[in-house]
């Protein structure tokens, strides 16, 4: 390149508050090849970008230099600008001098030599860039939704309702997520079955929703555009298509065990339904529950009593394999489990139990009728103690962030308690509340000072029993007094952690996890929908832990994302990625298991016979490791060629 020209961005006095523009500017038109080098107050305004274009044609430019803010804001703007312009727009780079100068430095002659030094690095780069041409890739039109909670539901939905065909996997029996647990709603308590039932009856309707239940992706192959997908349906031994749910083979049925979707607080048959608004309203046998076993069949009092024929105790496992052209996440959550806390009893108080388990007490549809009651002995407890933040905020129980969900139900419950025993004493020991949504402060004010509910600032340092009272010591950090509370019932609102098997699917899908588990986001403003694999999207709890509105929100802004996807025949993908000169592979096969995204695959090379790495263009994000890590120099990362970095740092140093 002969013909280079450097545009310096003031970014307002983001930049010239501690660099000396004019200074670097004369400096900079000095260096070999700049034929132009000039500055401006706003590069990324209108006038500034006509200007960068009118100078490359003008000047005839082969190759341009923005020193600005980080390309990750404005790389694209000022490509495009090049492109307008006819410069391939690989042939404008960007020097980050203000993230990496302007921002970091107090003293202005300092931050002016470093933002020289910046540039010259990046002219020195910038000699050696190639043109390069973006490619394209189809995109299949249909999205697989793994997890039927109210996400999974409403993503559902959304993408259904726009005529595009979704497959919704859920691993439990039925839809519904712990939504469906859920007696009444903050914050303004409508029946949480009445508002989701019919969403639920309305997904499993919709012509255009391929339901699977009962089931989970177990592989996922391909990329963005193009996702090949296997679903393993697990047996129910109850066919699905013969099932009236008439329930006649649950009394029949001897074993009982407890019921999860009461949190283990009633109880169930061997064979069941989840509950009584099951989507798909069809039972299951829990295999591992049932006297039967995969060679001797013990008990057929099921078999016998169904009219319909549905029971089948030879089912198998099936698979099925579908292509999709995006994916949504909404997986969900779980609570830490209360064995986690020794100081609280570790699991060994019946009458110590968490927010769901009281959730189901609370609902009409529970294991008590809606009457709350001390799983202990059935007695109406008269004192009710609610302990917040029980696991969240507390890196010794390995959760330091805010559960968010949590100040607001305990609210709610607390609420509901007196509503059910309205000569009982609740009290809410808290460390601050935080109730930021809308109408949350209102509910909560509503029940501090009509409810009669005792908030008690501070935290909880023991909860042991004594007789058949729980004792709750905890401090009350306004008073500064020790607390000692004799509770018939205590419930705690653990820490909202992601669902199991989390890990694994993001293993399966090559996306990342945050350092709690939950799904990462690609960036925390500017792509809270995408995960950091393009085509894989994120709704709900999975992303992080969130109440029912948000979880809507985000669901039905990640079925935007995917149907815009889907709304293009092919996309349009970056040339920045990895290529492999075959001649100079050895087949070590070090890339491969370096890759993150699963891009890298090795297979016999067509002209020799023997293993050559070879990269999928559309699944590699062009981040560099497979070509720093190749031990033969045999991987070149375009755009960022090993000429270009040492060009880079040789005029650097
Ligand atoms: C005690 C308590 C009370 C609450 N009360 C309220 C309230 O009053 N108001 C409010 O707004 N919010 C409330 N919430 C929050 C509410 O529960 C969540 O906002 C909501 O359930 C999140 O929905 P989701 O679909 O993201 O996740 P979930 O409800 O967890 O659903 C996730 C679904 O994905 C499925 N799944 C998990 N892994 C896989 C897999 N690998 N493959 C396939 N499927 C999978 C699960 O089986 C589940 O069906 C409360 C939370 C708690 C803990
Ligand atoms: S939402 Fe409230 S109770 Fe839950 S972790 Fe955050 S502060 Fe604690």
């Amino acid at each position: 390149m002969t013909r280079l020209g450097v545009f310096i961005c003031h970014c307002g006095k983001n930049i010239a508050r501690t660099v000396n523009i004019e200074a670097l500017r004369e400096k900079v038109s000095t260096l070999p090849d700049v034929v132009l080098a000039k500055d401006y107050l706003y590069l990324c305004s209108k006038p500034g970008q006509t200007m960068i274009a009118d100078d490359i044609r003008e000047h005839r430019l082969d190759g341009a230099l923005v020193a600005a803010c980080s390309p990750r804001l404005h790389g694209k703007t000022f490509a495009q600008t090049a492109q307008r312009a006819g410069l391939n727009p690989y042939l404008l780079d960007m020097a980050n001098i203000r993230e990496h100068c302007s921002w970091v430095h107090i003293d202005g002659a300092e931050g002016t030599e470093k933002a020289f030094s910046i540039i010259k690095g990046s002219l020195g780069r910038l000699r050696y860039a190639e043109p390069l041409e973006p490619f394209q890739s189809p995109v299949t039109k249909r999205v697989l939704v793994i997890g039927g909670g109210v996400a999974g539901i409403q993503a559902a939905l959304d993408i259904a309702n726009s005529g595009h065909e979704v497959y919704l996997v859920e691993k439990s029996p039925s839809l519904g997520g712990h939504m469906a647990q859920l007696g009444e709603t903050f914050p303004t308590l409508d029946c949480s079955s009445c508002i989701l039932t019919p969403r639920m009856v309305e997904v499993s309707q919709n012509e255009y929703v391929h339901l699977f239940s009962y089931a989970e992706a177990t592989r996922v192959e391909g990329n963005i555009g193009q996702f090949q997908v296997t679903v393993r349906l697990r047996p129910r031994y109850v066919d699905e298509t013969l099932c009236t749910g008439c329930g006649d083979c649950v009394p029949t049925c001897p074993v009982v065990v407890p019921n999860e979707f009461d949190q283990g607080l009633g109880a169930r048959k061997a064979v069941y339904l989840p509950f009584p608004q099951a989507v798909p309203a069809v039972y299951t046998i829990d295999w591992d529950a049932c006297l039967n076993t995969d060679k001797l069949i013990i008990c057929e009092n099921c078999y016998k009593s169904c009219e319909a024929r549905a029971i089948n105790f030879l089912m198998e496992p099936r698979e099925i394999t579908f292509e999709v052209g995006a994916i949504i996440l909404s997986t969900g959550y779980e609570l830490m489990p209360v064995a986690h806390i020794g100081e609280y009893g570790g699991d060994g108080y019946e009458d110590v139990i968490d927010g769901l388990q009281f959730e189901r007490m609370l609902s009409a549809s529970g294991p008590t009728g809606g009457v709350v009651r001390r799983p202990s002995d059935g007695r109406i407890p008269q004192n009710v103690v609610f302990v917040q933040c029980a696991g969240s905020r507390d890196p010794e129980h390995g959760v330091p962030y805010c559960s968010k969900v949590c100040c607001m139900y305990t609210a709610k419950q607390a609420l509901l308690y007196k509503h059910a025993v309205p000569d009982g004493q609740a009290y809410v020991f808290y460390i601050d509340i935080r109730a930021a949504g809308k109408g949350h402060e209102e509910f909560v004010q509503k029940v501090m000072s009509e409810e009669r509910i005792l908030y008690l600032r501070g935290k909880v340092s023991k909860i042991f029993k004594s007789g058949d009272k729980i004792v709750v010591w905890g401090a009350d950090t306004l008073s500064g007094r020790q607390v000692e509370i004799e509770a018939d019932l205590v419930v705690l609102a653990m820490a909202v952690i992601p669902s199991s098997g989390s890990q694994k699917l993001a293993r399966t899908l090559h996306i990342a996890s945050d350092l709690g588990g939950f799904f990462s986001e690609a960036h925390p403003k500017l792509g809270p929908l995408e995960s950091n694999t393009d085509g894989i999207f994120l709704a709900g709890a999975a992303q992080f832990a969130k109440d029912i509105t948000d979880t809507v929100s985000q669901a039905t802004g990640a079925a935007g994302k995917a149907l815009s996807l889907l709304a293009n025949d092919f996309i349009r993908l970056e040339p920045t990625v990895s290529g492999v000169e075959e001649g100079l592979c050895r087949g070590c096969g070090l890339c491969a298991s370096i890759c993150p995204f699963g891009a890298v695959t090795m297979s016999p090379s067509e002209k020799t016979g023997a293993m050559v790495a070879g990269i999928n263009p559309v699944l590699c994000k062009g981040c560099g490791l497979c070509a720093a890590g190749c031990l033969s120099g045999a991987i070149t990362l375009k755009g960022s060629s090993f000429r270009q970095i040492f060009a880079q740092l040789e005029e650097m140093v």
